[in-house]
């Protein structure tokens, strides 16, 4: 029997947060200062993991009262309370690349060691195209010709399974709008799962049972 897996849902935080990127003058999100040079200048993405290894420019805004032990900022970076680091590294211990909190934060920032990217040759969807039944990625545009990169890809993960020996990985998305960081959607075995149910603002989506409802609305469809 294949192994079962639950989909990492982060609530919104209640204090909206950017982590590499700031409010312009004009309120459009631009790039800190500080990792301007690791934007790609054909596409304008943010290389997320090469501005994580740097370090994290100190972020005041998420100081106090975020009150959550996961929390995902405006451009994407999950960001861990020590709690949360704790009982991740316990249940699936060196899955996740943990960088420490800035001076002014008691947040840790996460990147996945185990990325899941669109398989090789997947066939490109149109801008709006809905997601077929048993395809786990849409690409959507081409790859950049210099960081290769997509432009934007969507993720579907009831469709999707994992290489059986995973026990926390995550599956890159590109959402394509106004920040150029990676997107991740986080799945974790079930039989790994249970304590991250404790933690505050994350909760865990059942993938099977998402997967039996969908198979069983596109065979009523048919
Ligand atoms: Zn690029």
């Amino acid at each position: 029997m294949s192994k079962e897996y639950f989909a990492i849902s982060v609530a919104d935080s209640k204090i909206p947060f950017r982590v590499f990127y700031e409010r312009a003058a004009t309120g459009a999100p631009v790039v800190r200062p500080e990792c301007k040079d690791l934007v790609c200048k054909k596409c304008g993405k943010l290389s997320t993991h090469a501005a994580l290894q740097r370090g994290v420019p100190n972020l005041v805004e998420i100081d106090s009262g975020l009150g959550m032990d996961v929390a995902v900022s405006l451009d994407h970076i999950l960001t861990l309370s020590r709690r949360a680091v704790d009982v991740i590294e316990r249940a699936a211990p060196g899955a996740v690349e943990f960088f420490p909190p800035t001076n002014d934060s008691e947040r840790y920032f996460a990147y996945p060691r185990t990325i899941f990217c669109p398989p090789a040759g997947a066939r490109t969807y149109t801008p709006v195209e809905e997601a077929v039944p048993g395809e786990a990625f849409q690409v959507r545009g081409r790859a950049c010709s210099s960081c290769r990169r997509f432009r934007s890809v969507t993720f579907q993960p009831a469709w999707f399974e994992p290489p059986s020996n995973t026990f926390l990985g995550a599956a890159q998305c590109e959402p394509g709008g106004a920040y150029g960081t990676e997107s991740f959607t986080w799945l974790i075995a079930s039989e790994s799962a249970e304590p991250l149910r404790s933690l505050k603002g994350c909760s865990l989506r059942d993938l099977k049972a998402e997967r039996d409802t969908l198979r069983s609305r596109t065979h009523l469809s048919l």
